[in-house]
């Protein structure tokens, strides 16, 4: 008789992970940015919370530790399956997040399964390339989630807004045109389409917080002595160019959304929120891809049969 085939395509604990993926999609769309064309950051309010009331908060919670969950089952399917990359970037002015929203979101993965980068002003070698070498450098590899802390889309944000860092970049100045922008924005595009016809998956999050916000949470870095390392003065100066800042978020966005590298516009004033949408947006992402353990073939079947026999005989 013929042995029954291995269930091996069956998902964990399948209802259960199910459930919390079709939450996952419905609470994170409402930020998805997937047709640039007619997107305005105005719509979109910092202090937005989905409707919950801070009373929500520890259900929040409670489903972000859920999400964290499923998301740490759904990354050692990715992990197994060794196929598909996916490469989660994210953006923001100071102080909004980032760092903690990683740290939460990333915090029940295996780490082998995880790579980080952070991006800072480019260093001199970093400027002797072009502007997604030190990123196409820390791409994930396959099987892997890669976290982008800032990414090449600074060349588009404080690039622009402060045009002279240009300068230092050596290219060549016949290059510099006004067109500079849209040539970019088309380069960011024809580089993520190239990742996704080649197994890797892009996912973007713009964090938005409110000036106000930012004030308060740079006011509670410097009053607080275990903050202080968080806080430069130029962060500060950055500030002063909020408006041109936003101009060139929405110019981004709206240049590089696509349905498939959209970016999630995440409202940060208040941080439990931001990263249950963060978390559902992952969850979202990695759930598109149908991943399942690797199916074991009736060879493999026969070797684990014959290895079990032996050590019971031991
Ligand atoms: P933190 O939360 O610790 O402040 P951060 O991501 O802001 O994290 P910083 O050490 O402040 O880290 O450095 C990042 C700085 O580098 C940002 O001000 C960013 O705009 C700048 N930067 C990143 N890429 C570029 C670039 N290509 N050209 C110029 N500046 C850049
Ligand atoms: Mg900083």
């Amino acid at each position: 008789m013929a042995r029954k085939p291995r269930e091996s395509k069956q998902r964990p604990a399948r209802l259960d992970l199910d459930k919390i993926v079709k939450r996952a999609r419905k609470f994170s769309r409402p930020y998805r940015v997937d047709r640039g064309k007619k997107f305005r950051l105005s719509d979109i309010d910092p202090r937005d919370t989905g409707g919950l009331g801070s009373e929500a908060k520890p259900r929040a919670k409670e489903a972000l530790a859920n999400g964290i969950h499923a998301l740490a089952r759904l990354q050692d399917m990715l992990y197994a399956q060794d196929r598909w990359g996916v490469l989660l970037i994210f953006q923001a002015m100071d102080a909004a997040g980032k760092d903690g929203a990683i740290k939460h979101v990333m915090s029940g993965v295996n780490p082998q399964g995880c790579q980080v980068a952070s991006f800072k002003s480019p260093s001199a070698e970093e400027l002797d390339h072009d502007f997604l070498w030190r990123c196409s450098k820390r791409l994930p590899e396959r099987g892997r989630i890669g976290i982008f802390n800032r990414s090449y889309y600074e060349d588009v944000l404080v690039v622009k807004v402060h045009p002279e860092f240009l300068k230092g970049a050596k290219l060549p100045p016949e290059l510099i045109g006004k067109d500079i922008w849209e040539n970019r924005y088309r380069d960011i595009r024809s580089f993520e389409r190239y990742l996704a016809s080649n197994g890797v998956i892009v996912r973007k999050f713009f964090l938005h917080v409110s000036q106000k916000e930012q004030k308060r949470r740079f006011l509670e870095r410097i009053e607080n002595p275990d903050k202080n390392w968080k806080f430069s003065a130029s962060d500060a100066k950055e500030r002063s160019f909020w408006k041109d800042y936003m101009k060139a978020y929405e110019e981004m966005i709206r240049e590089t959304a696509t349905e498939e590298s959209p970016w999630y516009v995440v409202p940060a004033d208040n941080k439990w929120f931001t990263r249950v949408v963060v978390a559902a947006a992952v969850i979202d992402a990695l759930d598109s891809l149908g991943l399942h353990y690797p199916e074991v073939g009736p060879d493999k079947l026969r070797e684990l049969a014959g290895v079990k026999k032996a050590l019971l005989a031991e």
